[in-house]
């Protein structure tokens, strides 16, 4: 089987991964003429943790990662906390696993390093993926194709091989976030005690946790609006706007802002769950198929989980025409990414107050700070959703 995969982001590189662990061939078709340090920090729980590990990541993640020891929610204009989810030794002990924080580029890297040599194709634009009976031809946009046995598509939130599934289009959440990173050096307190750190206030929040290493440090700003059309991980806003956005905010988060200079600016979009993402020889995974809003930091966890479950399914049906793999991939994961894109909408509401907590621009998350009420989430084993599949299969 000759797997084709559009995209080399975080779900393309994973499945990548996941297939040469298995021994399948594939071939990755990247738009851009080169892989370059985009984004800014990602948060990695252990239900993405595990998966990595296995993939031979353990050291790479320790190396790059930073193991948080809470995620604490604060007040916006005093920096108050107002609830504390503690992770350290306890999400260690709970999940097995580390709660990481680190740049994109560094698990991009680390991803890459687990490929065969010549697995990425750059500057291969695609525009087209067309089944036949016995593949899938792939064109790009420079006149040239290509033959696959299946395709992938990991082509993120506007992915082209999506249209040829499904008839939808992204969906703006009527809020932009700006992000970028600043040198932990100046603020040696946000690392001495590695938090994920939120500050809440009306209708927009700050997200500020340590990467690479604990060298700088990652923000996330939200604030209602719909700055750019599109959602893109290159675009660049001004850090005046992000200040004045900001103002009269707690200190130690303006001392922080203050001394932002290059800040990207996205708006962002997601779409409501569907339900189906396959045809006979083509499929989705990641934000192609389940793009999220980010305020539950899953969006590539869901992607690796994806990714890892996808090639055992393939594994496990190497022999055979892939449809039936497809459709055991859907099963599995549909019910949980479609409860984790809800989530990820109406979580809004718990972040940024409502009704006369808003009013009063005091902020009471009502969530539980319990770690354990996460155990849906940050306790789930991609690989053993799969054996149990295959063991509830085998018994009907
Ligand atoms: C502000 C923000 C904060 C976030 N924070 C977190 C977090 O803390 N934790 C978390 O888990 N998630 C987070 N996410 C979500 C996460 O970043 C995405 O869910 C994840 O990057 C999706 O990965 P992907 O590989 O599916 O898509 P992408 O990262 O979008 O990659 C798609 C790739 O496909 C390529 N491509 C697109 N079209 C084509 C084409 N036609 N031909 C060839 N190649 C193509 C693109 O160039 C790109 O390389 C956040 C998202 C945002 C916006």
């Amino acid at each position: 089987m000759h797997i084709a995969v559009v995209g080399a982001g975080i779900a393309g590189l994973t499945l990548g991964a996941a297939l040469s662990r298995s021994g399948i061939r594939c071939r990755i078709y990247e738009q851009a003429p080169r892989l370059s340090a985009v984004g800014a920090g990602i948060q990695l729980a252990p239900n993405a943790v595990h998966p990595l590990q296995r993939l031979g990541l353990t050291e790479h993640l320790r190396a790059v990662g930073t193991a948080v020891q809470a995620i604490e929610r604060r007040q916006w204009n005093d920096g108050h906390v107002v609830s504390r989810t503690r992770l350290g030794a306890e999400c260690q002990d709970l999940f097995g696993a580390p709660y990481y924080t680190l740049h994109r580029a560094d698990l991009h890297r680390g991803l890459l390093e687990l490929l065969p040599r010549g697995t990425v194709s750059l500057g291969a634009a695609l525009t087209a993926a067309v089944e036949h009976n016995r593949g899938v031809t792939l064109r790009f946009d420079d006149g040239s194709t290509a033959e696959a046995d299946m395709v992938v598509g990991a082509d993120g939130i506007r992915s082209k091989v999506r249209t040829a599934l499904i008839d939808d289009t992204p969906e703006p959440a009527g809020r932009n976030i700006y992000r970028g990173l600043v040198d932990a050096s100046r603020f040696p307190g946000l690392v001495a005690e590695p938090k994920v750190r939120l500050w809440l206030g009306r209708g927009q929040h700050v997200v500020c946790y340590p990467v690479s290493a604990g060298r700088s440090i990652s923000f996330a700003a939200t604030m209602p609006g719909d700055r750019c059309s599109a959602e893109s991980w290159s675009a660049t806003g001004n850090a005046e706007d992000l200040r004045s956005a900001y103002r009269g905010w707690d200190a130690e988060l303006s001392a922080v802002l203050d001394t932002v200079d290059e800040v990207g600016l996205w708006s962002l979009h997601d779409r409501a769950p569907i339900s189906r993402w396959s045809s006979a020889r083509t499929t989705l995974i990641g934000d192609a198929a389940h793009p999220m809003l980010p305020f539950m930091a899953q969006g590539a966890n869901q992607a690796i989980e994806d990714a890892v479950v996808l090639a055992a399914c393939l594994r496990q049906n190497r022999d055979r025409a892939p449809e039936a793999a497809l459709r055991r991939y859907e099963e599995i994961r549909l019910d949980r990414t479609a409860r984790v894109q809800e989530g990820s909408r109406t979580r809004v509401p718990a972040l940024h107050g409502s009704g006369s907590q808003a009013a009063g621009h005091t902020h009471h998350e009502g969530d539980t700070s319990s770690l354990g009420s996460r155990a849906w989430l940050y306790g789930y084993d991609a690989e053993r959703a799969v054996e149990q599949k295959e063991g509830t299969n085998g018994h009907t």
